[in-house]
């Protein structure tokens, strides 16, 4: 919680709502659609015919490919070839469920739980059919309480299907942003500290105690039902832009209307917000947004007509990651939030190497300066994406990088 609400709060008055309410969990259990409920909607049928070999496996996988489905966790890889991938290493394979959600700004897979527990238990427990799992390990971000009370609830739910079911395990989180980079979780899994391995070998050949590992994240497995009772035409029949594909976006900011927003793949920033967002709050211009949470770099109001989704940020030294929109104001100040998202990730560094652990130490030194001394900084950003070992402090410079680029009137 500290890290969720380190972003803004220290430099401007921008509260996020969405991250806020991260600390100040409603009480969800309530609301979510029961075990009882998702079955009379026809739930589960879907797994119940992968079981009895109605559906094939192939099959499922190509359409996955087919809807260009990719990880939604933030890396973006396309998810039926990682099944594939995994499913052809030899067994006994594992399947972790990446629920840590720990991007500053991105609410999406909370509020997706708390909505509909078993859309994403039925998505992961096809998953572990066709990959060939026996053990799934779903690892909860300790700042879900409420979330974590409700899939205990429902999990013991799962053995009223009178079928097949791998062994589940629900891990707790312990706030570390680090634990929500893949290997850093399953060291965690592991019950060691929670510190990224270098690779190769990947996690798909040696994960979990060396096996075979499925990675995904929540949201990618929430939306596996829907595709297969839909088809994967559904999915691509929207995007936007030439985009293909829906998003969930985390928006928060100065925004009439934060939260999460179902919208079209590759949609712009400007119309996210005027038709999603009730436009901007009273008082506020826009002025500039991370289109990826504190890793994805920062953007001027400006550029307000590029389509936001994997790969096309790319040209602007940015990226999309799990979709947590931050919009902010000419209330605010890109210098401030750029210096507290380098705040963030010093904070957050696991200290495992040397060009991330000393070098966000060293750029929220120079950060704070009233002038920035640019070389200096340039040398810091090069040293950090070319030698750290994970993309926390190969990602950190973006912001900073991002402000010299798009507001140098404020440095
Ligand atoms: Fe740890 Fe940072 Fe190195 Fe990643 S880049 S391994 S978080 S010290």
């Amino acid at each position: 919680v500290v890290g969720q609400n380190r972003l803004f709060k220290a430099h401007t008055s921008t509260v996020v709502d969405a991250v806020k309410n991260k600390a100040t969990q409603p009480a969800v259990i309530a609301d979510a659609l029961t075990f009882d409920a998702y079955c009379q909607q026809g739930g589960y049928a879907l797994y119940k015919q992968v079981l009895a070999g109605e559906l094939d496996k192939s099959d499922i996988i190509s359409t996955l490919k087919d809807a260009s489905l990719r990880g939604l966790g933030g890396a973006g890889f396309p998810t039926g070839v990682k099944w594939d991938i995994v499913s052809k290493e030899k067994g006994p394979r594992f399947l972790a469920v990446n629920l840590d959600e720990g991007e500053p700004g991105t609410i999406k897979d909370g509020v997706y739980l708390a909505q509909n527990p078993h859309q994403f238990l039925e998505g992961m427990l096809i998953a572990a059919a066709v990959v060939g799992c026996e053990t799934c390990y779903i690892y909860l971000r300790d700042e879900y309480p409420s979330q974590r009370e409700l899939l205990q609830r429902e999990l013991a739910k799962l053995t009223q299907l009178a079928a097949h079911l791998p062994a589940i395990h629900l891990r707790r989180g312990a706030g570390a942003y680090i634990c929500g980079e893949e290997s850093a979780m399953i060291e965690s899994i592991e019950g060691k500290r929670g510190m990224p391995r270098l690779r190769p070998p990947f996690v798909a050949s040696v994960g979990i105690f060396n096996r075979p590992t499925l990675v995904n994240n929540f949201e990618t497995l929430y939306w596996v039902p829907e595709l297969l009772k839909k088809g994967s035409a559904w999915f691509t029949s929207h995007g936007a832009n030439g985009r293909v594909g829906l998003r969930s976006f985390s928006v928060s900011g100065r925004v009439n209307k934060p939260g999460v927003h179902l919208a079209p793949a590759g949609i712009t920033i400007q119309t996210l917000i005027d038709e999603y967002c009730g436009g901007m709050q009273a008082g506020h211009e826009f002025y500039g947004y991370f289109p990826g949470g504190a890793s994805g770099g920062i953007l001027p109001a400006t550029m307000n007509d590029i389509p936001l989704d994997f790969d096309t940020l790319q040209p602007y030294d940015c990226f999309i990651g799990s979709a947590a929109i931050i919009v902010f104001s000419n209330q605010d100040s890109a210098k401030a939030l750029a210096l507290n998202a380098m705040e963030f990730f010093k904070h957050e560094s696991c200290g495992q190497c040397t060009p991330c652990s000393v070098g966000t130490d060293k750029a929220c030194d120079l950060m704070r300066e009233k002038q920035w001394d640019q070389p200096k900084l340039f040398d810091l950003a090069d040293v950090m994406r070319d030698a750290s070992i994970c993309g926390l402090g190969q990602a950190a410079p973006n912001p900073m990088l991002s402000v010299i680029k798009h507001f140098p009137h404020e440095i």
